[in-house]
């Protein structure tokens, strides 16, 4: 493709095209740790009072994320919490974030979904709902879901492995894969019964868990949950070994192809520490002159790499660089990053 076709595609050339793997940025946005439910199982909700939430207006997050764009073209904005649609205005924000960049929302799917259809239209956007059996009813959650999933929102369903809730798993799976749905299991990680998890699960459990995460019939979504359960519970069981995940000193691209979003709006390379501030504070995003690193940089993490998903330089790529893929927005396509990437390399 020539250069004056892809412009008339991409509509405007970024400031700093990222012209790598995974050739486009993403966010993981902890929004706030504030949420509607409290599941007994729940780990962050606790974490509120470390934060100070920042609120920003519609108007404001426009500017924020007019300007990313501008610098980086179409990214991928991935709310985690706390409970984002409890964020005030959240879903007029969602509807003007999703114009230019794609979005997944992690929901226990507790919004008014006709306030939803109203505010927010189809089309970059996926969601992740967790059900939350302490606090909602599965046939309810199902429902909602499903017409979510079929009415141009794709949407999967993750549940904790929390264990009085594990024989669950095998009911809830099925209803969604006879549908083609994912059903993601999370590794419960906290206290139960005085006995810290995922190390403790035993090994019924463990089989358990590792059959659920195989046994999928799309191999993307096995590959994936593996490597989740490889990373959070075999990290624990062999903390005691060599064979650690430090990269402590090792280029990696978080900060320059992905970054966290804290709820006091501190953004950090990654979730290294607590707070991520192990792995280096890169300012705040409502900063004008807020800059993603151009490059890779050492990591400066001396424990375990936290992210299952960490972006590794000349390291494990083939199993890293797929785990990024995300929904790709109707308008500014990833193909087409793709291309000026090729001709900017040529060009190097
Ligand atoms: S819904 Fe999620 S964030 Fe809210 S209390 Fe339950 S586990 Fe925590
Ligand atoms: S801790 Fe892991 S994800 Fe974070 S910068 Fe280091 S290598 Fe990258």
């Amino acid at each position: 493709m020539q250069l004056e076709e892809l412009k008339q595609k991409m509509k405007v050339f970024p400031k700093y095209p990222r012209i790598n793997p995974p050739y486009k940025v993403h966010w993981n946005w902890d929004i706030s740790f504030k949420c509607n439910y409290k599941c007994s199982y729940c780990e962050v909700v606790r974490r509120d009072e470390e934060f100070n939430t920042q609120i920003a207006d519609t108007e404001q997050w426009k500017e924020v994320w007019d300007r990313i764009f501008d610098n980086y073209w179409c990214t991928h904005v991935r709310f985690s919490g706390g409970e984002p649609t409890i964020y005030p205005n959240f879903l007029k924000f969602l509807g003007m974030l999703l114009e230019k960049h794609t979005v997944d929302i992690t929901t226990n799917l507790s919004f008014d979904l006709n306030d939803f259809l109203d505010k927010v239209k189809p089309g970059g956007l996926s969601i992740s709902a967790s059900f939350h059996p302490e606090f909602d009813d599965f046939n309810k959650f199902f429902e909602k879901l499903k017409y979510l999933h079929f009415n141009g929102f794709p949407s999967t369903m993750s549940y904790v492995g929390y264990p009085p809730h594990l024989d669950k798993i095998p009911e809830y799976k099925k209803k969604l894969e006879d549908l083609q749905m994912y059903f993601k299991i999370i590794p419960f990680i906290g206290n139960y019964k005085d006995k810290k998890y995922p190390e403790s699960y035993d090994s019924r459990e463990k089989r358990l868990l590792e059959g659920f995460a195989t046994d999928s019939k799309d191999q993307h979504l096995n590959d994936m949950n593996s490597r989740w359960l490889e990373w959070r519970v075999e990290k624990e069981e062999n903390k005691e070994k060599k064979e650690s995940k430090i990269k402590l000193g090792k280029l990696c691209r978080m900060g320059q192809m992905y970054a966290k979003i804290h709820p006091d709006l501190t953004v950090t390379r990654c979730c290294a520490g607590y707070h991520g501030v192990d792995s280096g504070k890169m300012g705040s995003i409502l900063d004008k002159n807020f800059k993603l690193h151009d490059e890779p940089l050492d990591c400066s993490v001396n424990y375990d790499c936290p992210c299952f998903k960490g972006m590794f330089v000349g390291d494990e790529e083939e199993k890293w660089e797929p785990l990024w893929e995300a929904l790709d927005h109707p308008i500014y396509k990833l193909e087409y990053m793709r291309e000026y990437a090729k001709i900017l390399k040529g060009k190097k």
